[in-house]
C-alpha cells in the first residue's frame, strides 16, 4: 500500500509493479516526444502519468488546461520539495494555468501545526516558489490557503458524502480521522481549477507516494461531477529521490537525508560531499570496474536539479561506468553547482518576501 504520509521510499523494482497494480500509464516514447520540452519527462524522472493525452490535446488545440500543486507549510523548502515545485513551474511555462495551494490544513492534521503558526513557513515557502520562477500574473496563476478557501471546503463536504469507511481503509489504511479529512480537502484542491474556472484537463505533478490522493480524487470526481462533465484530474508521477545518504526518501522528518535552502552553505557543502555514491572502494577499482551512476546520489541530484546540460549528464554517465570519472572530482563539481544555485536562489528570494506576504495576505 502506498502511504502519502510515510517517509519510506519506493524501490526501483517496485515502480513497474505499481504501474500495473494501480493502472498508471507509462511514459512511452510517443508521450515523451510530445513533452520533450519538459525536463522531467525528457530525462525519464517522470515515469508514469494519468491523462497526459488530454493535456497534449488541449495544448494542440490552444484550449485552457491547468497544473495544480502545493506545499505543506511545515518547514523550509528542501531538496525533496524542489522536484514538485519545479514541475509546476515547468508545466506553467508550457502554457498551463498554475493553481498552487498552501496546504495548512494538512500541516495541522499531519504535523499538529496551528494555522497561525504555519504562516511564517507559508510566506517563506511562497517566496521560494516565486524565486524558482512561478509566474504570478493573474491570468497565469491562482494561489490559495486551504484554511481560507471556501471552494476546497465546499467540495470536501459535497464529495465526503460518497466516501465510506471501507473506501478510506482500502486506500489509506487506518489513519487518524483528520488525515482522511485532509485527503478530502486535497480532493477540493485538485478539482478547484474546474469548479472555479470551468471544465478543463488538469495535471497534478506528484511523487508516486501521493497516488492514493489522485485515485481518490478521480473516483469522487467520476461519481460527483458526472453532470458537469469534469475531466478526471490527471497526474504525472516522478521517481522519489532517496535521501542523500541513499536510504530513506528525502523527507522533512529525516534531517540527515536532505538540506534545506536556508541552512548554512558549509553545512550544505558537507552534506553533498558526504552523499552516497555508486563509486568503488578506491581509485584503482574505480578505473578497473567503473562506477554505478544509477545508484549514485551525486548523479541523481545533478540529473534532477543541478545540471542543465543533457549532453554533459550523458557524458558523465558514460565516463563513470568506464572508470574515467572519479567520485572526488565529481562531488566537488556537484557541490559547486549546488552552492551556486542556492546562493542565486537566496538573492532572488530575499527580494520576493514582501510579494509572498501580499499574495497570501499575511502581515
Ligand atoms: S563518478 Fe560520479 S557518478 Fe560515478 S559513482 Fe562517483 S560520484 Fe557517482
Amino acid at each position: 500500500m502506498l502511504d502519502p504520509w510515510s517517509n519510506s521510499n519506493v524501490l526501483e523494482e517496485d515502480y513497474i509493479r505499481l504501474i500495473k497494480e494501480f493502472g498508471i500509464e507509462e511514459i512511452d516514447e510517443k508521450i515523451r516526444q510530445q513533452f520533450l520540452n519538459n525536463k522531467f519527462i525528457r530525462r525519464k524522472i517522470i515515469f508514469g502519468h494519468r491523462g497526459l493525452a488530454d493535456i497534449y490535446k488541449a495544448i494542440e488545440k490552444k484550449e485552457p488546461w491547468a497544473v495544480m500543486s502545493g506545499i505543506k507549510p511545515s518547514g523550509p523548502f528542501h531538496l525533496g520539495t524542489l522536484t514538485t515545485a519545479l514541475e509546476i513551474v515547468e508545466f506553467q511555462r508550457m502554457g498551463g494555468k498554475a493553481y498552487y495551494c498552501i496546504a495548512d490544513i494538512e500541516s495541522w492534521e499531519d504535523n499538529g501545526i496551528p494555522y497561525e503558526d504555519a504562516e511564517k513557513d507559508a510566506v517563506d515557502n511562497m517566496a521560494d516558489i516565486l524565486a524558482l520562477g512561478l509566474d504570478v500574473s493573474p491570468e497565469k496563476v491562482y494561489i490559495w490557503r486551504q484554511s481560507k478557501e471556501p471552494i476546497v471546503k465546499d467540495v470536501c463536504f459535497k464529495v465526503g458524502r460518497l466516501l465510506t469507511q471501507n473506501m478510506v481503509n482500502a486506500i489509506y489504511g487506518e489513519k487518524p480521522f483528520g488525515l482522511y479529512l485532509a485527503a478530502l480537502i486535497q480532493v477540493g484542491d485538485i478539482v478547484l481549477p474546474q469548479v472555479k474556472d470551468g471544465v478543463q484537463p488538469t495535471v497534478v505533478p506528484v511523487g508516486i507516494d501521493q497516488d492514493p490522493h489522485i485515485r481518490l480524487t478521480r473516483d469522487l470526481t467520476r461519481r460527483y461531477y458526472t453532470k458537469q462533465k469534469f475531466f478526471l484530474p490527471g497526474a504525472t508521477y516522478h521517481k522519489l529521490l532517496a535521501g542523500l545518504d541513499g536510504t530513506d526518501k528525502m523527507s522533512k522528518r529525516n534531517p540527515n537525508s536532505y538540506f534545506t535552502f536556508n541552512e548554512p552553505l558549509e553545512s550544505i557543502e558537507k552534506k553533498v560531499k558526504g552523499a552516497l555514491t555508486g563509486g568503488r572502494r578506491n581509485r584503482n577499482e574505480q578505473q578497473e570496474l567503473g562506477g554505478e551512476p544509477q545508484n549514485c546520489m551525486i548523479y541523481k541530484i545533478l540529473m534532477y536539479h543541478f545540471e542543465e546540460d543533457d549532453d554533459k549528464l550523458a557524458k558523465d554517465f558514460e565516463r563513470c561506468i568506464k572508470g574515467e570519472l572519479m567520485c572526488g572530482e565529481h562531488k566537488r563539481d556537484c557541490a559547486e553547482k549546488v552552492l551556486k544555485f542556492v546562493k542565486e536562489h537566496r538573492k532572488k528570494k530575499e527580494k520576493l518576501i514582501d510579494t509572498a506576504r501580499d499574495i497570501l495576505n499575511i502581515d
